[in-house]
């Protein structure tokens, strides 16, 4: 089987971090979260993640020359493929993203829009919780895990992070609109748009995918 190289997009709290992580133990493909880099460059307290922490407490996007640095040093040729969650999320990140796979000689199989309500989104950003662990996603009502607040996976603490409270939400879904949203129509003109409905159960939202997944391969 040949590798599997995807983005995913989708407003904050569709749900592409736990997708990402059901994509990967189907099709042991790694899953590279600009998010998860950044937080844990947070976690080392150094200059620079003082400098992030800043931006994403906001809710706002990091700058892109940053953020395309930062992606450039961790996709390494893997290949098994990649799952990108959370990158690009700006027009520059995309073409950026592109200039990096026609150096490397790889196409991307498809970018998967997850597409759900508003309400929706607040309500599962407001009970979301992740391990400080091995930052597995729950959720206090829809995925809550055995014990509250510890991680089924590996013992770890819950947490809830800092920008998902009420307000720093609303600026995301406000910076996705501005400037996320038009990758729909980037990737819609290079034919690879896939749009999937995130507002069901992850399962459901999963089985979609694998139908996105494996025609793309079958298609190859
Ligand atoms: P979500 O998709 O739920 O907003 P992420 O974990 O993907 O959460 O991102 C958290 C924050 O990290 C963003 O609000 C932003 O500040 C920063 N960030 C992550 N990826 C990018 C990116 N590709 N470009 C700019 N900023 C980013």
């Amino acid at each position: 089987m040949g590798a599997v190289n995807l983005v995913l997009f989708g407003a904050p709290g569709v749900g592409k971090g736990t997708l990402a992580e059901m994509i990967k133990s189907e099709y042991g493909v790694p899953h590279i979260s600009t998010g998860d880099m950044f937080r844990e460059l947070v976690k080392e307290g150094t200059e620079v993640g003082r400098m992030l922490s800043k931006y994403m407490n906001e809710g706002k996007l990091v700058p892109d020359d940053i953020v395309i640095g930062v992606l450039r040093d961790n996709m390494k040729d893997d290949e098994k493929g990649f799952i990108l969650d959370g990158f690009p999320r700006t027009r520059k990140q995309a073409e950026a993203l592109q200039t990096i796979l026609d150096g490397k000689r790889i196409s991307l199989d498809a970018a998967i829009n997850f597409e759900a309500p508003v309400e929706v989104l607040t309500e599962r950003l407001s009970g979301r919780r992740q391990c400080r662990g091995c930052r597995a996603i729950y959720h206090i009502k829809n995925m809550p895990p055995k014990e509250p607040g510890i991680c089924d996976i590996c013992g770890g603490a819950l947490y809830q992070r800092d920008d998902d409270r009420r307000d720093v939400v609303m600026v995301r879904l406000k910076v996705y609109e501005e400037e996320t949203a038009e990758l729909i129509d980037y990737y819609r003109r290079k034919d690879l748009l896939k749009s999937v409905d995130a507002s069901n159960d992850p399962e459901t939202t999963f089985k979609e995918v694998k139908e996105v997944i494996n025609s793309q391969r079958n298609a190859q």
